[in-house]
């Protein structure tokens, strides 16, 4: 976003928390969405210089009932986080956007026709002064209860968590397929990253147990044979001594996407349902919408109501159709007697799973 903007002649500052590069929770596929993108952004060559792992194959592997294997249709990569998003940062800072970072956003505040966005960096206070602000922080933060946004104080009991382990201590998951285990309130993703590393990654829904993450693998070993036999003695202890990245309570329902004045893109406009594997396709083509009418009105000096309504529009027709097969789907996932259903329909005819890829994917045009 920054980039595009910054590309359309726009003086932008980027605030980010965190040092980079830092490692965040996400399963790490990337979808053609996002390869899409790097494409247009002209980064192609530095993102397969990371090694990203080709994935083509997608894998169901039920608690109960046959495996599923068929292919995606698409290319996409995995890739860790850490390096992905310190790619993105590069190219950012390359094309004159100004970073400040390590940067908290605490508090943002309209002052007039713009905004006042004060920020706390190496304990220091800053205020930054724009005609613009845009929303780019991720699920969950404090900014949305300063903001008041509706769902703030929401309870979900949505949990998602994701650990890094060698590739080597799997087995049986071969580098070209992302596997998806089921379990009860849970399923797990796992492919391969780069760097000999994979990624195992799952959402869970709490039913009142306060089950810790090492636990809740160890119980979905006991209740899915095939994840049992993928994470054997070896990955389980390479889990043991693996950080930790999670985040709790995640709200998958609807926001606003424009909030006082502020244009939210990614997360913080919608959480997709992570089954999907298109959350970073999202934020990076929600990210590219706003970057084109900013760009396109840049001459005749963007008008805010304008661009509000044509974002929220164009915003609705790219994603709606998308966020609710992913809701569905991860609705059956989540419930005993229909991913039983469902699982009991896929054996009978495996190509309902790659309609149902289909069905949460956007554009195609780069494979
Ligand atoms: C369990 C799970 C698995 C997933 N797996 C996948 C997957 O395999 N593939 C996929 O495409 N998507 C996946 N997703 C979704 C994906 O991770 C997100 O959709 C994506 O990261 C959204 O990007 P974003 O830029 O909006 O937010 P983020 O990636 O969260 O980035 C937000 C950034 O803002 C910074 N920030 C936050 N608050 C502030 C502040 N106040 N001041 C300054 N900086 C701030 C943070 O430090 C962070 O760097 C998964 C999600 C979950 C829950």
């Amino acid at each position: 976003m920054s980039l595009q903007l910054a590309r359309a002649g726009y003086f932008v500052c980027l605030v980010e928390r965190r040092a980079f590069p830092r490692e965040t929770l996400c399963g790490e596929f990337l979808s053609h969405e996002v390869v899409g993108i790097i494409h247009d952004l002209g980064i192609d060559r530095e993102f397969l210089s990371l090694g990203p792992s080709p994935i083509t194959r997608f894998t169901l592997c039920p608690d109960r009932g046959p495996m599923v294997s068929e292919p995606l249709g698409f290319t996409a990569y995995g890739l860790k986080r850490g390096a992905f998003d310190q790619l993105l940062l590069n190219a950012a800072i390359k094309n004159g956007v100004h970073v400040l970072q390590p940067a908290d956003a605490e508090e943002i505040v309209r002052s007039g026709e713009g905004f006042e966005i004060h920020c706390r960096t190496n304990d220091t206070p800053l205020t930054l002064h724009s005609r613009w602000c845009i929303g780019a922080y991720g699920k969950t933060s404090p900014l949305d209860r300063r903001l008041r946004r509706p769902f703030a104080g929401a309870r979900t009991r949505f949990n998602g968590i994701k650990f890094h382990v060698p590739s080597t201590a799997l087995t049986g998951i071969s580098a070209d397929e992302i596997w998806i285990f089921t379990g009860p309130g849970m399923y797990c993703g796992v492919n391969h990253v780069d760097g000999g590393l994979a990624t195992i990654c799952f959402l869970e829904r709490r039913a009142g147990d306060n089950l810790p993450p090492r636990a809740r693998l160890r119980e979905l070993m006991a209740a899915n044979r095939h994840f049992a036999y993928v994470m054997g003695r070896s990955a389980i202890a390479a889990v043991g001594d693996a950080p930790v990245y999670g985040t709790g309570n995640i709200f998958f329902g609807t926001r606003n996407l424009v909030e006082k004045g502020i244009f939210m893109i990614g997360d913080a406009g919608r959480v997709i349902s992570p089954l999907a594997g298109d959350g970073i396709g999202m934020a990076l083509q929600s990210a590219q919408l706003l970057g084109t009418l900013f760009g396109e009105r840049r001459r005749a000096g963007p008008d805010a109501r304008v661009l509000e309504s044509e974002y929220c529009r164009r915003w609705e027709r790219m994603f709606n159709s998308r966020l609710r097969a992913a809701a569905a789907l991860q609705r059956i996932m989540l419930s005993t007697p229909l991913r039983r259903l469902g699982i009991a329909f896929l054996s009978i005819s495996p190509s309902l799973l790659r309609a149902a890829i289909g069905m949460t994917r956007g554009r195609t045009d780069h494979h």
